[in-house]
């Protein structure tokens, strides 16, 4: 198994003149790890493409699905790989690595997120690209599954760096981009601004071509709710699960592991459904208070640069603590495999809703469920972005625009018939929702790619 052991959002080499190049942040994580400087939870051993291949070999098994049929699957369709040398505030050119993986676009033209992260690798988009795939159809939206990033260390980048980056990456990847081909999104450390930068270099080339990425800003033809719409999904998802658990929201309390865009979101709306949030953290550390955290006073906290463990409302803990809060929903929404084999069993949540991408080891899904925690998965639980994003392009593509709670409500129905459909095939073959999910979504990939001619 390839060994992976450090998350690295921790800023390293903030000094002024710093070198940001991939090689120089590797080597500053390795000289911070021989210093035994702490670090805000640990990730598996596992890569996110061995989770993403083990889910989906675990329910190619239980479909009986043909080697020759697997290898279609297991494969990405298309990898771009480009060069982004971008010279950055300290003077010296600085070479990134971008990837654009087209899984599978059998149902509809590719989509999926663009991530700035150091640890950004082939093998991760991979992973997240073949993830989109299932997700989509899930979701029962029209799309294929893809996935783009760039190994830039975006934490420590100037705007103006990254608006570089965002746009030398848009230029080599164009070709293989297009409203009716392939629909990048925000995703780790990208956002409204990352596509508004996508959006203006693709209309140099093309016209204005506001499909051409989704999570834009408002002002560019975003759609409303997009924003917030993983958050809100994840929230849709324990709402349709509560009744069934004996939860009331008012009675629920939840943590939340990276309170970024999806955690603070699904923590804010949770917290508006009566829920109260007693944990919670993000890359510079954890905090914890059985009594309640307010979710919106600690977005604003971290939206005026204070740092998540120096919030006054809460005790700082360690980062590997969190999990061991106890609390009736755990929702992880920070990076890929921080639930593994070592810290599971530490876990007391009934619920665990996965707002981020594969993060939850196999291994460590065998403990959970071992434990009784009902596990509802990525693949179904953090389609709202992508549900949004759709609901965005279908906007675009009319130069029309819903309000919110148009769209709110649209995005309700969706991930309610996602999960109704999931859990009716899970409670009829007995299975995990992980495993139904993946049957679900499978299925009618295989469905479209053999109607179409495919295989
Ligand atoms: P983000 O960059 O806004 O937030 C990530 C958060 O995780 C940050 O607060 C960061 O500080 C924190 N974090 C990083 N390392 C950590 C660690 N070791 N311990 C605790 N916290 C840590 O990113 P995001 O868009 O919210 O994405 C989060 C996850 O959700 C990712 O796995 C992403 O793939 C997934 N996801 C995002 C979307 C979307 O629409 N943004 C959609 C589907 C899935």
């Amino acid at each position: 198994m390839a060994s992976k052991t450090e998350t690295a959002t921790e800023p390293v080499g903030e000094r002024e003149g710093a070198d940001k190049s991939p090689q120089a942040v590797e080597e500053a994580k390795r000289e911070a790890d021989v210093q035994g400087a702490p670090k805000p939870g640990q990730r598996a051993e596992v890569t996110n493409l061995e989770i993403v291949h083990h889910y989906f070999n675990q329910a190619a098994d239980l479909l009986g699905l043909p080697d020759d049929v697997r290898t279609v699957f297991w494969e990405p369709y298309r990898e771009v790989t480009v060069q982004i040398p971008i010279k950055l505030s300290d003077g010296k050119v600085h070479v990134f690595s971008g990837y654009r993986i087209q899984h599978n676009g059998a149902r509809g033209p590719y989509k999926g997120g663009v991530r700035f992260h150091p640890e950004v690798d082939v093998d991760e988009v991979r992973a997240l690209a073949s993830l989109m795939t299932w997700k989509t159809a899930v979701a029962g939206i029209p799309y294929g599954g893809a996935k783009g990033g760039v190994n830039c260390p975006a934490d420590q980048l100037e705007q103006p760096e990254l608006q570089r980056i965002a746009r030398s990456f848009m230029d080599r990847i164009e070709k293989v981009l297009g409203p009716t081909r392939d629909i990048p999104a925000p995703d780790v450390n990208t956002n409204a601004q990352t596509m508004a930068w996508f959006m203006d270099e693709y209309g140099k080339l093309h016209g204005h071509t506001p499909a051409i990425c989704t999570g834009k800003p408002i002002a560019l033809e975003g759609s409303y709710g997009r924003e917030a719409a993983t958050g809100r999904g994840c929230v849709y998802m324990f709402r349709e699960a509560a009744p069934h658990l004996g939860m009331a929201p008012a009675e629920t309390t939840f943590v939340v592991q990276g309170y970024g865009n999806v955690g603070s979101w699904a923590a804010r709306i949770m917290q508006q459904l009566g829920c109260t949030m007693v944990g919670a953290s993000d890359a510079k550390g954890a905090i914890r208070n059985d009594g309640g955290i307010d979710a919106d006073a600690l977005e604003e906290f971290i939206k005026q640069d204070g740092k998540l463990p120096e919030y006054e409302g809460a005790d700082a803990i360690e980062p590997d603590d969190l999990l061991a809060v106890p609390c009736d929903v755990f929702i992880p929404a920070a990076l890929g495999g921080m639930i593994h084999e070592g810290n599971a069993d530490r876990m007391q949540c009934k619920v665990m809703v996965e707002g981020a991408n594969s993060p939850t080891t196999p291994a460590a899904d065998r403990i959970l469920n071992e434990k009784g925690v009902y596990v509802i998965p990525d693949v179904m639980a953090n389609a709202g972005g992508v549900v949004c994003s759709y609901f965005e392009w279908v906007q675009n593509l009319q130069h029309f625009r819903w309000d919110e709670r148009e769209v709110n409500d649209k995005l309700g129905n969706i991930m309610r018939r996602a999960y109704r459909e999931v859990s009716t095939r899970a409670k009829q073959e007995r299975l995990p929702l992980r495993e139904a999910s993946y049957l679900v979504g499978i299925e009618r990939v295989v469905e479209a790619a053999r109607t179409r001619g495919y295989i």
